[in-house]
């Protein structure tokens, strides 16, 4: 495969899923899963569980459940301070400038919080765009239209286009569009669910042009090996 694309996920692939920010976000998932329905954070980490596999994000899920305040939700998950839980990460920047491959930012994520994560890790020149959630229609990965817009903004196909994410979940829907993707860490959440209907019928939609796969890298750092 001759690489002429990236497409990068942000949150626990930039920087790894064990810091501040990664608890920080979790934490504000379930305290916002509690307020919307009136319960308890154990109530809510319960029904978060059981439900988030059926939907791309827990956003897609409340928004089935009634909610309609979709700023709300945005203010609640990311503070103004929230880039106070995240270190700069020295060996980022160089490595980021060192692959001379077009690089461009896919999150599931507001704007406003990626611009915050990308100015503290001081990496966001590397990166040609940045593909939100209001970008991607609101459903953002693994829905086909996330990734549709993602190669239409570079320009690329899915067979010169690698994608890196740090879940499976958003890995598979790549892979079953027949897109090579890139499976970063090893805390990576569940696959898709086959009783998750929308998720899987819009993806079953979209007939693969040719056989998709998964690759795994430990990290990001990993990439210069893949892409020899
Ligand atoms: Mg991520």
């Amino acid at each position: 495969m001759d690489v002429k694309h990236l497409i990068f996920d942000m949150d626990d692939t930039l920087y790894p899923p064990c810091g501040a920010m990664h608890n920080g976000i979790n934490q504000r998932i379930i305290s916002g899963v509690a307020e919307f329905f009136g319960i308890s954070i154990e109530e809510a980490a319960e029904k978060r569980k059981a439900n988030i596999i059926f939907h791309s994000t827990t956003l897609e899920w409340l928004r089935s459940e009634g909610l309609t305040d979709v700023e709300w939700w945005f203010r609640h998950m990311h503070p103004e301070n929230e880039a106070d839980e995240l270190q700069f990460i020295p060996e980022l920047p160089p490595f980021l400038e060192s692959i001379q491959i077009p690089k461009i930012i896919l999150t599931n994520s507001p704007m406003e919080h990626a611009d915050r994560v990308l100015e503290k890790l001081k990496v966001r020149k590397y990166f040609d765009d940045v593909l939100d959630l209001r970008k991607t229609k609101m459903l953002g990965k693994p829905y086909p239209k996330a990734y549709e817009i993602a190669l239409q903004t570079v320009g690329g196909t899915f067979d010169d286009t690698l994608f890196l994410d740090d879940l499976v979940k958003y890995t598979d829907g790549w892979e079953m569009l027949g897109g090579t993707a890139v499976l970063v860490g090893n805390s990576n959440g569940t696959k898709i669910n086959p009783n998750a209907k929308k998720l899987q019928e819009a993806l079953s939609h979209v007939p693969p042009t040719s056989k998709g796969h998964t690759i795994r890298l430990p990290s990001i750092y990993e990439l210069p090996s893949l892409l020899k």
